[in-house]
């Protein structure tokens, strides 16, 4: 079974009286989670049906939920998913009593859910998944490439478990520096650049900052993020 179906576990518990066999567009689902997007949904990217602002790129080497022990997982190769809205998982183009905004121009995977069976889901799920390199030009590609030297969470690795283990100072003045130049990588990116703030989450990832916190509690505190602010 696959991460966005586990979601889907509850739901199935909690049979509905008569079984479905079309989609009722309830919009369950796109309340609980957002579709991550694959080859087929390419176009929609390069048409401008998705703009670059509903886009979230998560990176490898995030810590992301695991819905099936509901612990906590290291992301082995980057996705790129739809944006939810923010603190919820549901999707940004969700609205109640209006439902898909997107409907026609919906990512394949929300095309191929049907709640009452998740095997074609299934099939689909890890096929084909795409990564920045198929939706981004190659001056995007380069500015990407020049970020992740400074902020690749695979680089950085080794200093987030030197500091969770033994509280490093090297270790911690590498990410405070990281995280400051992820900040101001961005907001060069925004003034120098057609790509304002509103793309940064799909073209660099959510902020370094922000990707740290599940690797060790101190990475949430009001102290970390006072040293990476200042002078920043
Ligand atoms: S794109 Fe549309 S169908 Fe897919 S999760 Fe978002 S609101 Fe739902």
């Amino acid at each position: 079974m696959t991460l966005r179906m586990y979601l889907w576990v509850p739901l199935l518990m909690n049979k509905p009286e008569k079984k479905l066999v079309s989609c009722r567009r309830c919009g369950t689902c796109c309340q609980r989670t957002t579709p991550t997007l694959h080859g087929q949904d390419i176009s929609l990217v390069l048409e401008r049906h998705i703009p670059l602002s509903s886009l979230v790129c998560l990176r490898a080497g995030e810590k992301i939920r695991d819905n099936v022990s509901g612990g906590l997982q290291i992301l082995q190769q980057e996705l790129v998913q739809l944006k939810p809205l923010k603190n919820s998982r549901q999707c940004l183009y969700f609205k109640v009593n209006k439902g898909c905004l997107i409907y026609t121009h919906r990512p394949v995977e929300c095309r191929t859910l049907e709640c009452w069976n998740t095997s074609s889901l299934e099939e689909l799920y890890a096929r084909d998944r795409i990564a920045r390199q198929d939706i981004f030009p190659l001056s995007l590609l380069e500015l990407i490439y020049a970020h992740e030297q400074r902020c690749s969470l695979v680089r950085l690795r080794p200093a987030f478990e030197r500091f969770a283990a033994q509280q490093d100072r090297d270790a911690l003045d590498l990410l405070v520096r990281a995280c400051r130049f992820d900040l101001n990588f961005r907001d060069v990116v925004a003034e120098k650049t057609p790509y304002g703030p509103d793309t940064h989450d799909g073209i660099f990832g959510r902020p370094l900052h922000l990707v740290l916190r599940p690797f060790a509690p101190y990475f949430n505190s009001s102290v970390f993020q006072k040293l990476f602010l200042s002078n920043s």
